[in-house]
């Protein structure tokens, strides 16, 4: 699947909407990404997560375990994991601080993928691959659905996306969808 099939099936299971949408930094996008739309899909799921894998092996990246961040990353983690037949766990926010909780671990050596939905900033990512680290793994890759970062983002790992979509927003006063009087909508919300 090249960059346009991706898409496509993101078009298709309205997880790419098109249009004028108010983002939460404020500043005004002509589109919007919501993954959960996609990932309610298994059989879309598995696809995507197969152009990683592909993508990954590519690079000759094999890991003994991959992870996600809650919420996004966790059913990417577990259909890369399943492809490559090994345990997919994920790290959630404990008071605000990403953490492994529910008894899973990463043994001291272990090769770890780190998997994510959308990555814009990548913090959730980064602060992911803290954990891998701290617990004695390395950081083999982070993989993810959709890279929204313009190739800002820089893990110091290979970085491989099914989707690169870079965002392209304005500040409302300079928004030309305004400009043309195209209604606002705000993502999340029952309207779109
Ligand atoms: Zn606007």
């Amino acid at each position: 699947m090249n960059n346009e099939a991706v898409l496509a099936v993101f078009r298709e299971s309205s997880a790419l909407l098109e249009g004028h949408f108010r983002l939460t930094s404020g500043r005004h996008s002509d589109r919007y990404i919501q993954c959960a739309q996609v990932l309610q899909h298994p059989a879309y799921t598995a696809k995507l997560a197969g152009v990683l894998v592909a993508a990954l092996r590519q690079q000759g990246i094999m890991p003994q375990v991959v992870i996600g961040p809650a919420m996004g990353g966790i059913l990417v983690a577990y259909e890369v994991g399943r492809l490559f037949g090994v345990r997919a766990i994920f790290a959630e926010r404990e008071h605000g601080v990403m953490t492994l909780r529910r008894s899973f671990r990463i043994r001291p050596g272990e090769k770890v993928v780190v998997c994510e939905d959308v990555i814009t900033t990548g913090g959730s990512v980064r602060e992911t691959a803290a954990l891998v680290t701290a617990a004695g793994g390395t950081v083999a890759a982070v993989a993810a659905l959709v890279d929204r970062s313009n190739g800002q983002v820089d893990f110091g790992a290979p970085f491989v996306a099914a989707l690169r979509l870079p965002v392209v927003s304005w500040e409302p006063e300079a928004c030309p969808l305004c400009r043309q009087g195209v209604a606002l909508a705000k993502p999340g919300s029952r309207s779109i």
